[in-house]
C-alpha cells in the first residue's frame, strides 16, 4: 500500500508516497507530480519513515515522587486539570505544534484561549520567521510569502543571503540550479562560504549581522545608478533619505566585502527584470532580525521581484495562521471577535498575549503546556529556562522523547505525521493533505484536547477533523475559502506596497579581548530542528552523531588543537565543551556550532537579546571564547 502525505520535516512540504508492509513503513517514494519539489525528495525526505519507530512516547507519564511513571490518559487529565485549573491564565504559558496539522493547532489555540483563559499561546516561529512575519505584513499586506517555490525558476537574478538552501530547503535549492542553467546570475551573502555558495556566480563574504548594510548598499546604489526601480510604492522618498550613508566604500569597511564582488552584485541586481531574493535565519535570528528581513523586502519591492522567506518545519506557517500566536486577536476585527465568542460561546480573554521568549524568562509564569516545542534545548540562556521549568507545572505533548521531557511533570504521547488525517501549510500559503497510513502510537492533539477540555469545564466536541475544518472556516479569516479537501492556497494576495526604510546600526555582539571569537549557531545538512526526528532516523544518525564546532585552521593552530579534540566555549552566559572540527569555510575569529544535538546544549551559551519587534533571540553573533577542552 502506498499512502499519500506531506514530508513531516521542512516547510517545503514536499508531497511523497508512504510505503506500508504488514502495517509497517518501509519506505517513502517522491510524487513526481508536486509542484513544489517535481519528484525531488531530499535525504531527511527519503528517510522520513525511519523516525516512526524510535525515540517515541508511547503512553502517557505522569511524574511521582520524583520519576515519571506509566499512568492512564484519564489519570493525565486528572493532573493537569487539577494543577491548572485553579491558576490564572496569564500565569500559564502554550506552545503549538509545527509538526501537528491545522486543525490540532486550532484546537490547541481554542483551548488556550477558551478553557484556560490566556492569550500566552505562541510556537518556534518566534525563534525563526516571526520577524518574517511581521515583515511581510507591514510592506505588502501578507503574513506568508507570496509567490511560489516554483517561481524561482523564471527568476534572472536570484540573491540567497543570511541561509544555506542546499542544505536547509533543497526543493528551493533546485529551483535555483534551474535558474541557473537557464542563464540567471546567483549571488550569495554569507559569513561562511557553505556549500550552496560554490554554485554562486558571485559570492559575496560579510562580517557577521552586517548583512543589512550590504543589502542597503545594493539598493541604494541600483536607485542611484538609474536602473529601473518602483518609485510608486510608498515610502518612496524615505527609503532614498535612509539609504544616503549606505556607500560602497563604507560597505567595505562595515561588512568586510570585496568591492569588486560587490559590484559584481549591484550590476546584476540593478539589471535584472526577474529578480528573486530568499533569505534563512542568518537574516532573522538577529536582535534587529525584523530590520534584516524588511532590507531584504525593500530591494525586492524595488525591483518589482520576489522574496522567499524558507521557513523551518512542516507546518511553522499554518500553526501561527491557526491562532497559535500571542497577537492574533489584536489582529481580528471587531466582528471577527464576535464571531468567535459566539461560535466558541466563551469571551475572549483580555490579557495581552506574550511569547514563549517573555514567558520562559517572567518570574510569574508558573505553568507550561507545551505541544511540540523543546524549549529546553531551543531557548537561549538554557540553563535559565531549565530552572525555570524545574519550578513549574510542565505539561510535554510529544511524539518524541526530548531533553524537556526531563523537566515535564505530565507526559501525553502525540500523534506523528504518518498516524493521522490532517492538513499542513506549507512556506508557500499551500494547504496539503496528510493521510493516515499506520496506526497510532499516541493520539492526535485534537482528539486529547477534546477529552480534556471536559475536565476545564469548557466541553469541545469534534467527532472528525472535517468538523474542526468547517470552524476554522469561519473563523480564521485567511483560510475562508480553504477547501481541505482539494489542495489549495490560503489568501496570499499582496494588500499593498509600503517601503520601510532600515537602518544597521551595530552588531549586537563584539569581539573583545576576554571573549574573541563570534559564534553563529548553524543547522548541519543532515539533522533538522532539536532533533527528535532526525536523531531518531537510522540513516541520518548513522551520517552523524556527533556534534562538532567549526574552527578556521589558524585559530585552531594557535589554540593548540587538531581535529576532534575537545574545545570549550565560554560566553557570558554559560560554557559547553564539543569536539571541534577544522574548515577554511569559516573565517579566523568565527565558531559554528549546531544546534540539534541535547548533549551539546549550545544555546546555553547565548545571552538573552531579544528582536523588540518579534521577541526573536539572536542566535547568531554571540562573542566567545575557544580554549582547550577535556
Ligand atoms: S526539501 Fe524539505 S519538505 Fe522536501 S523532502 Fe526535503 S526536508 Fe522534506
Amino acid at each position: 500500500m502506498e499512502v499519500k502525505s506531506i514530508c513531516p520535516y521542512c516547510g517545503c512540504g514536499c508531497s511523497m508516497y508512504i510505503v506500508v508492509e504488514d502495517g509497517i513503513a518501509k519506505a517513502i517514494k517522491p510524487d513526481n507530480s508536486d509542484p513544489v519539489s517535481s519528484g525531488l525528495l531530499c535525504l531527511r525526505g527519503f528517510t522520513a519513515h525511519e523516525m516512526v519507530y524510535s525515540g517515541r512516547i508511547r503512553t502517557p507519564l505522569v511524574r511521582r515522587e520524583g520519576d515519571l511513571v506509566q499512568s492512564t490518559f484519564k489519570e493525565a487529565y486528572r493532573v493537569i486539570s487539577e494543577k491548572l485549573s485553579g491558576i490564572d491564565g496569564e500565569r500559564i504559558a502554550v506552545t503549538g505544534n509545527p509538526h501537528a496539522t491545522n486543525e490540532s493547532n486550532y484546537v490547541i489555540q481554542k483551548f488556550a484561549r477558551a478553557a484556560l483563559r490566556t492569550n500566552n499561546i505562541d510556537t518556534c516561529a518566534r525563534l525563526c520567521h516571526a520577524a518574517s512575519c511581521f515583515s511581510l505584513t507591514h510592506t505588502l499586506g501578507v503574513s506568508v510569502m507570496p509567490h511560489t517555490l516554483a517561481e524561482l525558476e523564471q527568476s534572472d537574478c536570484i540573491l540567497f543571503v543570511g541561509t544555506n538552501p542546499r542544505s536547509n530547503y533543497p526543493a528551493a535549492f533546485h529551483r535555483i540550479l534551474m535558474a541557473k542553467r537557464n542563464g540567471a546570475h546567483i549571488i550569495s551573502i554569507q559569513p561562511i562560504f557553505n556549500s550552496a555558495s560554490q554554485f554562486a556566480t558571485t559570492f559575496i563574504k560579510v562580517n557577521s549581522g552586517t548583512h543589512i548594510y550590504l543589502i542597503n548598499t545594493i539598493l541604494r546604489e541600483i536607485i542611484k545608478r538609474g536602473f529601473e526601480v518602483d518609485r510608486g510604492a510608498d515610502n518612496f522618498s524615505e527609503l532614498v533619505s535612509v539609504l544616503e550613508e549606505n556607500t560602497p566604500e563604507r560597505a567595505r569597511d562595515v561588512c568586510g566585502c570585496d568591492r569588486e564582488k560587490l559590484e559584481e552584485a549591484i550590476e546584476a541586481v540593478g539589471g535584472s527584470q526577474r529578480f528573486s531574493i530568499l533569505y534563512g535565519m542568518g537574516m532573522t535570528q538577529h536582535s534587529y532580525g525584523t530590520h534584516n528581513a524588511l532590507s531584504c523586502i525593500n530591494l525586492a519591492m524595488a525591483k518589482r521581484g520576489k522574496v522567499f522567506p524558507m521557513r523551518g518545519r512542516s507546518n511553522v506557517q499554518g500553526a501561527p495562521d491557526m491562532g497559535c500566536d500571542p497577537s492574533f486577536t489584536d489582529n481580528l476585527t471587531e466582528d471577527d471577535k464576535i464571531r468567535i465568542e459566539e461560535s466558541w460561546n466563551m469571551p475572549l480573554p483580555k490579557g495581552i498575549g506574550r511569547g514563549i521568549t517573555e514567558t520562559a524568562y517572567d518570574e510569574d509564569t508558573c505553568a507550561f503546556l507545551l505541544f511540540g516545542m523543546n524549549p529546553a534545548q531551543s531557548l537561549p540562556e538554557s540553563g535559565r529556562v531549565w530552572r525555570k521549568l524545574q519550578d513549574s507545572f510542565v505539561v510535554v505533548v510529544n511524539s518524541h522523547f526530548n531533553k524537556t521531557c526531563e523537566f515535564a511533570d505530565v507526559i501525553l504521547p502525540s500523534c506523528v505525521w504518518a498516524e493521522e488525517e490532517g492538513t499542513y501549510t506549507n512556506a508557500e500559503g499551500r494547504v496539503r493533505r496528510i493521510h493516515k497510513a499506520l496506526e497510532p502510537e499516541g493520539k492526535p492533539e485534537w482528539v486529547m484536547l477534546c477529552e480534556l477540555s471536559a475536565y476545564f469545564g469548557y466541553d469541545m466536541h469534534y467527532s472528525h477533523i472535517g468538523e474542526i475544518q468547517e470552524e476554522i472556516r469561519k473563523i480564521i479569516p485567511a483560510y475562508r475559502d480553504v477547501s481541505f479537501i482539494e489542495e489549495g492556497f490560503r489568501e496570499k494576495e499582496t494588500r499593498y506596497r509600503m517601503y520601510f526604510p532600515v537602518q544597521f546600526r551595530v552588531v549586537e555582539d563584539r569581539r573583545s579581548p576576554q571573549f574573541p571569537f563570534l559564534l553563529t549557531t548553524a543547522r548541519s545538512p543532515v539533522h533538522f530542528c532539536t532533533g527528535e526526528f532526525s536523531r531518531n532516523s537510522r540513516r541520518l544518525n548513522k551520517m552523524e552523531d556527533v556534534c562538532m564546532a567549526s574552527l578556521n585552521p589558524a585559530d585552531a593552530e594557535e589554540i593548540g588543537i587538531g581535529e576532534g579534540d575537545t574545545i570549550r566555549i565560554v560566553s557570558s552566559a554559560g560554557s559547553i565543551e564539543v569536539k571541534a572540527r577544522i574548515t577554511a569555510h569559516v573565517s579566523r575569529g568565527t565558531v559554528v556550532i549546531p544546534y540539534h544535538f541535547s548533549e551539546v546544549p549550545v544555546n546555553s551559551l547565548i545571552p538573552l537579546k531579544l528582536d523588540p519587534l518579534t521577541g526573536t533571540p539572536n542566535y547568531k553573533t554571540v562573542a566567545v571564547r575557544v580554549e582547550k577542552g577535556g
